[in-house]
């Protein structure tokens, strides 16, 4: 069949294999292609959806995703346990490595890395953790504003040039710095697609984050007797464990998302603001919380503010990449493959014609198995 969006001759489908299009949408023609109803990395999901492993996962399928939102609760329920039984130091590190473990488990799932998994690594959550490390020493060295002992995290009452610097010079340095490991990446002509970078920044940022986590709290953990009456340890466990990765990460993930548009010739309006999103997004999480802190107010606001800024990131993350995937996935040649989300077995070119999934965001594993088909069977 003539798919009425691109022109070209394809298999029947719910979704044109060649543009992605939904050809099972009635009305605007615009809605059927942009099909923001339809993410392009998970088309059971709508674009505008501040779902977190839909994101920051992109080539994970439907049972994969589910497999890791198991693997995430445990974990969180495990932080709970050893903060109830007063094992708070146990309790932060766990927090503190939780998702970036997730994440190294999912590299090695997706194998986005292909051939170069050390180089990618190194480059990514290596160069990041350096990069983290280095940074948070020099600004403790030259400048600390935490003369409290006790919770490193909480600084209630410091001073306006304290909180300038934290919540605004210090969160747009971190974001110039923190992609350059992945930016830096050799051969990164073997990894064109801006998924890839999205996933590389993601990674550098999770290194970051836990270097950076780990310098915070390391003057507090000699402190901390083994066991501890847990005190207002909660609020802090939530946003080590969760909001301070998916912060970092993200932020980090749409700055690299972008400069690979830029390499690939589209820096359009949409990847600008993309990387202005990201600082901002990440001042107003430094500067809320730091404010939201000073002026002792109930903690679960705070967690409140920070699940609201992360997820707007989150949502501005998939719009980048949904219009990224859904313009490079145009020309990868027809092919016999079994789609990595709804697992039909497909004659597919960029998208799977019956989910709708762009087929660049498959697993490495999967792009290796598709077997050329000349003509188009219709
Ligand atoms: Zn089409
Ligand atoms: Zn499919």
């Amino acid at each position: 069949m003539r798919c009425d969006h691109c022109a070209n001759d394809v298999p029947d489908g719910v979704f044109c294999t060649r543009c992605g299009a939904d050809q099972g949408t009635t009305g605007e023609l615009s809605r059927a292609k942009t099909r923001r109803h339809r993410y392009a990395a998970h088309p059971t999901e709508h674009v505008v959806q501040p779902s977190v492993f839909t994101t920051i996962f992109p080539h994970l399928g439907q049972q994969k995703i589910h497999e890791f939102r198991w693997a995430f609760a445990v974990g969180l329920a495990g932080i709970l346990v050893l903060y109830v039984a007063g094992l708070v130091t146990a309790a932060i590190l766990v927090a503190i490595f939780l998702v970036p473990v997730l994440y190294l488990i999912y590299l090695y799932e997706a194998q986005v890395y292909r051939d170069e998994p050390a180089t990618v690594l190194g480059f990514t959550i290596g160069g990041g953790a350096v990069t983290g490390l280095v940074l948070t020493l020099i600004v403790r060295a030259l400048y600390n504003p935490f003369p409290n002992v006790g919770n490193p995290l909480h600084n209630a009452g410091i001073s306006v040039g304290a909180l300038l610097f934290l919540g605004l010079t210090l969160p747009v340095l971190q974001e110039a710095l923190k992609p350059l490991p992945a930016l830096f990446l050799p051969k990164r002509s073997e990894f064109p697609e801006t998924v890839d970078g999205l996933v590389f920044g993601i990674a550098a940022g999770l290194g970051f984050s836990v270097a950076e986590s780990l310098v915070a709290i390391s003057s507090a953990l000699p402190a901390l007797p083994a066991h501890v009456t847990p005190g207002n340890w909660i609020y802090d466990l939530a946003t080590l464990a969760i909001f301070q990765p998916l912060l970092q990460s993200s932020a980090t993930g749409m700055v690299v998302a972008a400069v690979w548009r830029y390499r690939r010739g589209r820096l359009a309006r949409r990847e600008a603001g993309g990387v202005a999103m990201a600082v901002i997004a990440h001042v107003a999480f430094a500067l809320g919380t730091q404010l939201l802190n000073d002026v002792a107010i109930a903690q679960l606001f705070v967690l409140v503010w920070q699940a609201v800024v992360v997820g707007s990131l989150l949502i501005y993350v998939r719009y980048l990449l949904h219009h990224a995937l859904l313009e490079e996935a145009a020309h990868m040649g027809y092919a016999e493959t079994i789609c990595p989300n709804c697992h039909m077995h497909i004659v597919a070119s960029g998208f799977c014609p019956n989910c709708g999934m762009a087929l660049t965001a498959a697993p490495a594993a999967v792009k290796r198995a598709r077997k050329p088909v000349a003509a188009v069977k219709s």
